[in-house]
């Protein structure tokens, strides 16, 4: 059995992930210092695939620590690096943090694949790369925007050292850049949970309408857009986490055209927050408190992917609707509820 690291496995798109691995005869071990996620997502994770990952909690932005896990696991078949802070307005209060943890782990992580001879990594970036495009829907060759927040730029900072890496180093890398990811798993075991009040939309949404926030703030409705408010490709994160798997097949199995592949993850589809917000509405028979308020500080006006390079090399496309996101995410909203 091929054995991959899956380093934020706990995390959200990584819990995922390591399902739809498992499921498609993968050894997962995940490492998480559970900084943003909680172990119990490891027995949810076997209640859905009847198997209990391997987990090692640890920070990979500690050298000797992350040096000491390769040496014990130099037979790794390859890493999907999801481990990282994704906050952006955080990181406007805590930049070096940010730097540190996300540009850290990543090096720590590519000295214990050239030491230890392997070879794969799937990273984790995101459109934010892009900043607002010239051109939508945004292709994989759309130049990078400077970043505003210190967040987006340790993407744009990793996918510089993967390139250099993949260039002067015996490593081969496909760097997927994820629209908006939302929704949860069908079984409504794993999910989304963010800590404290979310930053993202559609938990905000969910915590609304269970009664845990008290009412959404819409930031904007005075954007170029046909009602004002602003476009997102939202993404299924099962859809996500399937690419994943491509993703690493694709490496193993020697079909990778550079030694460094970059493919954009969304629906190709543009969504304003509020055919989101009626999306919601739609699906869960709930109505949502919400009042407009001024723009949010580092919004883009709109973003859609180009999805056609990772439809055609990775014959990946994502298949669930803004509908079957918000319904799986409103399912997983009320589950946890129950648990608690
Ligand atoms: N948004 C909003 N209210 C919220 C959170 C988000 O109106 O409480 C909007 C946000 O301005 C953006 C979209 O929803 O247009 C998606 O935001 P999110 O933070 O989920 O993802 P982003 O695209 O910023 O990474």
């Amino acid at each position: 059995m091929k054995k991959i690291l899956v380093t934020g496995g706990t995390g959200f798109i990584g819990s995922h992930t390591a399902v739809e691995l498992q499921q498609h005869g993968y050894e997962v071990v995940i490492v998480d210092n559970l900084s943003n996620s909680s172990v119990d997502v490891l027995d949810n994770i076997a209640k859905i695939t009847g198997t209990r990952p391997a987990f090692e909690q640890f920070d990979l932005a500690d050298q000797a620590r992350t040096a000491k896990f390769f040496r014990e696991h130099h037979d790794l078949s390859g890493i999907i690096h999801f481990a990282a802070y994704k906050a952006a307005g955080e990181s406007m209060e805590k930049p070096l943090e940010y730097y540190r943890n996300n540009t850290g782990s990543l090096i720590n992580i590519l000295e214990g694949m050239r030491d230890n001879g392997i070879r794969d990594i799937v990273f984790s970036s995101s459109c934010t790369v892009y900043g607002q495009p010239d051109q939508l829907p945004v292709t994989e060759d759309s130049p990078f925007k400077t970043a505003w927040s210190p967040y987006g730029n340790t993407k744009q900072i990793c996918e510089d050292i993967l390139r250099f890496s993949s260039q002067l180093l015996p490593v081969r890398v496909i760097a997927l850049r994820y629209f908006n990811p939302i929704g949860a798993h069908e079984s409504a075991l794993i999910g989304e949970l963010p800590l404290g009040v979310p930053n993202n939309l559609v938990p905000y949404i969910t915590q609304t309408a269970i009664g845990k926030r008290e009412c959404l703030s819409v930031f904007g409705n005075n954007y170029n857009t046909p009602d004002g408010t602003a476009i997102r490709d939202y993404i299924h994160v099962v859809d996500l986490a399937n690419a994943h798997v491509i993703a690493v097949e694709r490496m193993i199995r020697e079909k990778c055209k550079s030694r460094m592949e970059i493919f954009n993850l969304g629906t190709g589809e543009g969504y304003t927050v509020m055919e989101v917000i009626r999306s919601f509405e739609r699906v869960s028979g709930v109505k949502l408190n919400y009042k407009i308020v001024s723009r949010r500080p580092g919004d883009v006006e709109k973003v859609w992917a180009d999805t056609r390079l990772a439809n055609e090399e990775l014959g990946w496309k994502a298949v669930r609707t803004l509908d079957e996101m918000m319904l799986s995410a409103w399912n997983w909203e009320k589950a946890l509820a129950q648990r608690q």
